[in-house]
């Protein structure tokens, strides 16, 4: 097992989802994970909580569109 690594090279990673914030996504489709604090502003969790409570979301839709993964 030898220890040699070839020069190390960029990757280039594509961004097919930019950090991006709209009325309709007003989560972005990064991790929820990611450092991101859209996924944790209570005023925006606050407004989901409240689709959902008008019946407007399922409680799972809720998760999505927090995810960033649907739109509201
Ligand atoms: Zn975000």
């Amino acid at each position: 097992m030898s220890n040699n690594n070839p020069p190390s090279t960029p990757i280039p990673i594509p961004m097919e989802d930019p950090i991006i914030h709209t009325d309709q996504r007003p989560f972005c489709a990064f991790d929820p994970f990611a450092d991101c604090p859209c996924h944790e502003d209570p005023i925006l969790i606050d407004h989901v909580t409240g689709q959902v409570t008008d019946g407007l979301l399922t409680p799972s839709e809720a998760t999505r569109v927090v995810s960033g993964r649907q739109c509201c």
